[in-house]
């Protein structure tokens, strides 16, 4: 901290979260995106001609099943040569010091977890995961699935099995989404960080947080719905605003 000056939305979040007792983040897209994965919103690069919902759909899957693990093995693929950012190792950082915790995210990515933070709620699920369509078995992919192996079946029932995502049309996984509104309910400040909350019912997370007293930090280069809300809005990218942090703070990037 000697001899650095520290630009005043720095200071102001790290003056909040001194003062806070409970804080949590919320993340999104915008967190993982300065890393270079792409929101996959709608498929793009080779992938542009087919309509989101039949590779993300459980109607899609039940037609090419194959089709659609050749699209989460190629994200996986992006993924893999993905690394956490500033903000990702921030907030694993914060954590461990007691300060933070839990995230709460809407990534399936898994980067959080990749910087070190432990209480990740993933509201979305998580690509590194399978789940048996059958029996429900979920276990972990190290690696991303080569073409010959697709689509995976499980080791236990050998009935095929889909990527363990939310996908359009599916309803949030009931204990992470309970756990979401649990942590928002004891908050007392709410890092927004990379999300502009128009998913829902994870975008109203925040908001309930609010009107259970929590203070509320949007981090977020684009406007957006916490804009009214918020006790701070901070109109910049998550990578390079948690770098000053972690300087200002003095903590090392690993
Ligand atoms: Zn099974």
């Amino acid at each position: 901290m000697v001899g650095f000056p520290v630009p005043s939305s720095v200071g102001a979040v790290i003056e909040l979260l001194k003062k806070s007792r409970y804080a949590i983040a919320f993340t999104g897209a915008g967190i993982s995106a300065d890393s270079g994965v792409p929101t996959f919103r709608g498929p793009n690069g080779l992938w542009r001609r087919y309509k989101p919902e039949e590779l993300a759909s459980p109607w899609g899957f039940q037609r090419n099943p194959r089709l659609v693990w050749e699209w989460y093995a190629w994200r996986m693929r992006i993924i893999a040569r993905a690394r956490p950012n500033p903000a990702h190792y921030a907030l694993a950082a914060l954590e461990s010091m007691g300060v933070l915790k839990a995230v709460i995210t809407q990534n399936v990515d898994g980067l959080h977890q990749r910087a070190g933070s432990k209480r990740v709620i993933e509201l979305h699920g998580n690509i590194w995961r399978a789940r048996c369509t059958r029996c429900g078995h979920k276990w972990l992919l190290k690696e991303p699935p080569s073409e010959d192996e697709l689509p995976l079946r499980c080791p236990r029932c050998g009935a095929l099995a889909r990527p363990d995502v939310v996908w359009f049309g599916e309803p949030l996984p009931e204990r992470a989404l309970r756990e979401a509104f649990e942590e928002a309910e004891k908050a007392d400040l709410v890092l927004v960080i990379g999300t502009s909350g128009v998913v829902e019912p994870a975008g109203s997370i925040p908001v309930y947080a609010k009107r259970s007293g929590a203070k509320l930090v949007n981090i977020n280069p684009e406007p957006n719905r916490y804009d009214d809300i918020a006790d701070l809005n901070v109109r910049e990218r998550a990578a390079p605003f948690f770098r000053k942090l972690m300087a200002s703070m003095g903590i090392a990037m690993p």
